[in-house]
């Protein structure tokens, strides 16, 4: 029996487990990362393709299974099976990646992958619909979200292929798409809690304008309490302060989850004037007062972010 809370829907249909493996683009020289081979399917097909496969499974049960499956096989010694949570394991080396996950994990995953520390070519996974066309979505798409910019920073991405949940078992509620992701080489020099903290605040709603959203008296008080710690920071040390502050989940809460009109308070006249004239400054200088986040590329949302830090203005 599978256990739904694990996410356990197998891929039963082999045409389109071959698809997948063909579309991954793997060689023969490749060491392969599966997250949640599950009974080995396309664990079969990538030891097939590739060099090595290094599979991690949560379900002990399911690791038991995959290890008889190739008990006695020539594929037995190039697949590693490491028994955990892929959210907790340290990941190894790997070329590529390819894997039909948990979708309860995906934007933890994702992000995780898109984090790692050493290089890899590419990521092929399957997303639950919705979330790999949030992925791909580009400005003025519908779907376009925090989860896009954030994404398409470090990494071109793109849609490889429909899957209907008829070709899992057991079929889950919501159909899915494989899709690839290619991280930028080299990464982009932003710094990451910064470059979040300021997609936050222009996603808090973004079908607003961004004047609207940085009148709003939460944003301004963060903004301007930021400011003045690095103010004092700055004044008693006489030197930059170090704002590396390490990796943050950047996942998908829901962007629909934007905030209650009552949260949106907008500053009044004299409360805090001159710093919310600072903010505004920075908006009109770069001609963003008017526009909102669904529209805008990556190349403007980076822009904005560094005319704010010119101005001494941070989001962390
Ligand atoms: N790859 C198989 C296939 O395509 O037939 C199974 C895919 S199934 C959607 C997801 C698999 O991930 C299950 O085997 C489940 O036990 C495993 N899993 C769930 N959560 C996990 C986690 N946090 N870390 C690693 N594996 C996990």
């Amino acid at each position: 029996s599978f256990h739904k809370s694990k996410g356990q829907h197998i891929l039963k249909n082999p045409l389109l487990v071959d698809s997948i493996v063909q579309k991954a683009g793997i060689k023969s020289t490749d060491v392969i990362l599966e997250i949640g081979p599950g009974t080995g399917n396309l664990t079969k097909k990538l030891l097939e393709a590739g060099k090595e496969v290094i599979a991690v499974e949560l379900d002990s049960r399911m690791v038991l299974e995959l290890q008889r499956r190739f008990q006695g096989t020539p594929y037995s010694n190039r697949l590693k099976v490491i028994q955990g949570d892929v959210l907790k394991t340290e990941l190894p080396r790997f070329d590529i990646c390819v894997a039909n996950i948990p979708y309860q994990i995906s934007s933890p995953l994702t992000f995780k992958l898109l984090f790692h520390p050493t290089s890899f070519r590419c990521a092929v996974i399957m997303y639950q619909r919705e979330f790999a066309m949030r992925l791909v979505a580009q400005p003025g798409d519908n779907l376009y979200c925090r989860l896009s910019v954030n994404t398409q920073l470090y990494a071109r991405v793109s849609h490889l292929l429909k899957v209907g949940k008829n070709n899992f078992r057991p079929p889950p509620k919501v159909d899915s798409s494989v899709v690839r992701i290619e991280p930028r080489k080299p990464q982009p020099q932003v710094n990451k809690k910064e470059w979040d903290g300021f997609l936050r605040v222009c996603f808090i709603r973004k079908n607003k304008t961004l004047g609207s959203i940085f009148r709003q008296k939460s944003v301004l008080l963060m903004l301007e309490k930021n400011f003045k710690t690095l103010q004092a920071v700055l004044a008693s040390t006489g030197e930059a302060a170090v704002m590396d502050l390490g990796d943050q989940n950047m996942g998908m809460e829901d962007d629909d989850n934007e905030m209650d009109d009552d949260d949106d308070v907008e500053m009044d006249e004299g409360q805090g004037g001159e710093f919310k004239e600072k903010v505004m400054n920075v908006l009109k200088e770069g001609g963003f007062e008017e526009k909102r986040s669904s529209k805008l590329s990556q190349q403007e949302f980076l822009y904005l972010l560094s005319l704010f830090n010119k101005s001494g203005i941070h989001f962390s």
